[in-house]
């Protein structure tokens, strides 16, 4: 019964087409008729009329709602395999894999500028070691709806490793990117994970890279992963996303490649 179940929107869409599909069947099948016995010479009379007309929805009907509803509950099953592909069974964020492709290919846009961040727990080991693999696991997922939290709708949230996770801010240069990295970094430094009196501020630390014009993913991932190792080394618990450049991370950029 529960495969039956549409939303609204899917229910006026079978109902419009089955509705459309009948009407044009049913003129079809009136002109049809009139043509015919226009041949043979004789008038179409009112029963002829009612045949005509009521024939297509009698006979059609039916099995065109089963069918219309039937190509609906595929499209919805098919909606749900491709978000269950795209999305991490754990923090409900992006996947690895849905992440970067949802960043290359909005890189890849005209206006494809943005900044990409890369954020990863602080000790996070010594969170399992303490509190177990399970409260880990929670904690994960209380870091995840923090950085959800504080970035805008558009904007991409993946979980891209372990305890790691990747935002991409679409269309965000320098200092909007800035202020969203701080935002994360105090939202999760705002939770503790406790358990039997035992309890562990949480921290993360953030690399960035800015893009302002034309840059793949690879490029800027590896620019935010080098300052993220920066801010770990600077004592972690802190945003490291380079100076402004102006034209985004891209002199940054030639200077790594070069
Ligand atoms: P650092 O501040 O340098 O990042 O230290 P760290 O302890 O976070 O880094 P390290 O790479 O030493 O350890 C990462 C830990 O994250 C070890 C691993 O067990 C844990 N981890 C990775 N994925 C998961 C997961 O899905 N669930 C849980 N509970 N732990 C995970
Ligand atoms: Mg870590
Ligand atoms: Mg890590």
């Amino acid at each position: 019964m529960n495969k039956l179940r549409l939303p609204p929107a899917e229910w006026r869409l079978v109902w419009q087409r089955t509705l459309v599909i009948l009407a044009a069947s049913t003129v079809g099948s009136w002109v049809m008729s009139n043509l015919v016995m226009m041949s043979l010479n004789e008038g179409m009379n009112a029963v002829g009329t009612v045949l005509a007309l009521g024939m297509p929805t009698a006979l059609g009907g039916p099995i065109l709602l089963f069918l219309q509803v039937r190509s609906a509950q595929l499209r919805e099953a098919n909606r749900k395999l491709e978000m269950l592909a795209s999305t991490d069974w754990l923090t409900n964020c992006l996947n690895r894999r849905a992440f970067t492709s949802r960043v290359s290919s909005s890189l890849g846009q005209v206006d494809g500028s943005g900044t990409l961040l890369v954020i990863d727990a602080d000790h996070f080991k010594t969170v399992n070691d303490r509190f177990g693999h399970e409260r880990g696991d929670e904690v994960l997922q209380l870091i995840a709806g923090a950085i959800r939290d504080s970035v805008r709708d558009g904007d991409f949230v993946g979980r891209i490793g372990g305890e790691e996770f990747g935002v991409f801010l679409r269309g965000a240069g320098h200092d909007v990117a800035s202020g969203a990295a701080e935002r994360i970094r105090a939202a999760v430094n705002a939770l503790f994970v406790t358990s039997e009196g035992m309890a562990q501020r949480l921290s993360v630390s953030i690399g960035g890279a800015v893009c302002a014009d034309d840059a793949g993913f690879s490029e800027l991932f590896r620019i935010a992963d080098r300052r993220l190792y920066e801010a770990k080394h600077a004592g972690r618990n802190r945003v490291e996303l380079g100076r402004d450049a102006g034209n985004g991370d891209l002199v940054a950029l030639t200077a790594a490649i070069g």
